[in-house]
């Protein structure tokens, strides 16, 4: 007889781990699936967390070497210890992994089994060759790079994220194929460590799905930092021999060849639905990954989908806030739907790019009619003392409600101010409502009441014009 669960969970990334977790809190016995040895999933292994290790030092190395601005003469040539640096990041990654373990084992019904899974039937799946029966399943298996049909002996040997964080030297040069997030982010960090960086990508600029006005602030300072891009290419061959790549694309009509020691693909993602035999289990996939409604069931209701494996944003805490609304749809009586209209989420580039809500584009999508207020760091008292003025605090406006639907912060410190404007867009509040608070001096969150100073006084003038 099959060992019978509740409910078995694949994949044990910010989407399964928490899912998991709070199934087996609701008294469920529940089995949960990966095939690595440890929970964490590739944002803990592979992306969110060692990218952020690694970007934290390159970030004090460049602050070091650029100390200059604060009068600061260095009297000896400052040097990086890479080694030390991914010794770091392997003791952080053990340190969460072993954590979430431990409170996975203090959860009496809930159990972590490591090895590979694929469906036998609609209540049956496959763990090692040993079979498992279920009520309900989860697949929150994530995604993977996306290779793009190239030819050449080298496509098989770039690097993905798998690769680029295990690498024992830092690296003398990389060219990165595609000009998203992952790369944006990781050309900046080597380029501040002196790599030589080069970027490739198809469209005409950089970070296309964010606002242009933000990506373009980015852009430029990767521009003025020496990383070379190339923009509306495209990639033909991928070879590689004695140590060294040769990349060949055309650009305007011209071929050109580039010799580099190492390329990075980070050319979208692709969801983890391969092996999991899903056709045995009924369930529908696209090439976006499995097919989910709005309470993240699939076309099996009992099976569900979360994470990077459905097509949805793709970040580490939207994976979690799905997990929270699969178990509400699970076991508690009145469904929940996923919105992701206050999602918000942060770029780790220089300057950093955080977005919460509706984008212009979205706006007009929607048919929105709403007005938009900007304020420029570059007369804010903090960001002068920082020397970083580089950057804006964006509110969009619905007119009608007048309720904040979405803002934009591009600067150094964006990720530490998407918390408040979060809130702000969470709760839905007008310019007059963020008037309440008051923002201490000298910090960035001034710019929160000074935004909305302007929207006001600007309606009472329009106002009293009539
Ligand atoms: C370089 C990089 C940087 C990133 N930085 C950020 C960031 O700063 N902030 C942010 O919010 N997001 C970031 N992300 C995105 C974030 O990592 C993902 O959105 C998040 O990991 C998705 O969680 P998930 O649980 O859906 O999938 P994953 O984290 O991918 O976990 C899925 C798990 O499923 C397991 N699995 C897959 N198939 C099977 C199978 N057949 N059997 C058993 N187990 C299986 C895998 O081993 C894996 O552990 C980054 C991603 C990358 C690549």
């Amino acid at each position: 007889m099959n060992t019978h669960y509740d409910l078995i969970v694949i994949g044990a990334g910010p989407a399964g781990t928490p899912a998991a977790m709070a199934a087996a809190q609701f008294g469920k016995k529940v089995l949960l699936v990966d095939r690595r040895e440890a929970p964490g999933g590739e944002c803990l292994f592979e992306g969110c967390i060692p990218s952020k290790v690694l970007e934290n030092a390159a970030n004090a190395y460049y602050d070091v070497v650029t100390s200059k601005k604060f009068h600061i003469e260095m009297d000896s040539v400052s040097q990086i210890h890479w080694e030390d640096v991914l010794k770091d990041k392997d003791e952080i990654i053990k340190h969460r992994s072993m954590g979430a373990m431990k409170q996975i084992e203090m959860l009496k019904t809930l159990t972590y089994k490591q090895g590979s899974v694929n469906f036998v039937d609609t209540h049956t799946l496959r763990v090692n060759g040993e079979l498992f029966d279920f009520d309900k399943a989860l697949i929150a298996t994530g995604a993977k790079t996306a290779i793009p049909p190239i030819q050449g002996s080298g496509v098989e040997r770039v690097w993905t994220n798998r690769d680029v964080f295990f690498e024992e030297k830092l690296p003398s040069e990389i060219l990165f194929i595609g000009a998203g997030a992952i790369s944006c982010e990781l050309a900046q960090m080597f380029n501040k460590l002196g790599v030589k960086t080069h970027i490739l990508e198809r469209s005409e600029r950089i970070l296309k799905h964010i606002p242009k006005d933000g990506a373009m602030l980015v852009q430029k300072r990767m521009i003025s930092s020496g990383i070379e891009l190339d923009f509306n290419v495209n990639l033909e061959r991928i070879e590689y021999e004695n140590g060294t790549f040769e990349v060949t694309y055309t650009k305007e009509g011209l071929t050109h060849k580039l010799e580099y020691e190492n390329v990075l693909m980070a050319t979208g993602r692709v969801a983890n639905v391969d092996a999991l035999e899903l056709e045995n289990a009924k369930v529908e996939y696209d090439k976006h990954g499995v097919v989910v409604n709005e309470r993240l069931q699939s076309s099996q209701s009992h099976i569900y989908a979360c994470g990077d494996v459905i097509n949805a944003p793709k970040f580490a805490h939207t994976a979690s806030y799905e997990a929270g609304v699969v178990v509400h749809n699970m076991f508690a009586p009145s469904p929940h739907v996923v919105n992701y209209e206050k999602n918000s989420w942060v770029l780790f580039s220089d300057p950093q790019v955080a977005i919460v809500g509706i984008d212009e584009v979205r706006a007009q999508e929607k048919e929105i009619d709403i007005a938009i207020e900007v304020y420029n760091y570059a007369q804010d008292a903090r960001a002068q003392l920082d020397k970083n003025t580089e950057g804006f605090l964006k509110f969009i406006i619905d007119t009608k409600t007048k309720a904040i639907i979405g803002i934009e912060i591009v600067h150094a410190d964006a990720a530490s101010l998407i918390g408040e404007a979060s809130l702000i867009v969470a709760n839905e509040m007008s310019a007059m409502d963020v008037m309440k608070a008051i923002h201490p001096h000298p910090t960035l969150t001034e710019g929160f009441s000074k935004l909305a100073q302007q929207i006001f006084f600007k309606s009472m003038m329009q106002r009293s014009r009539g």
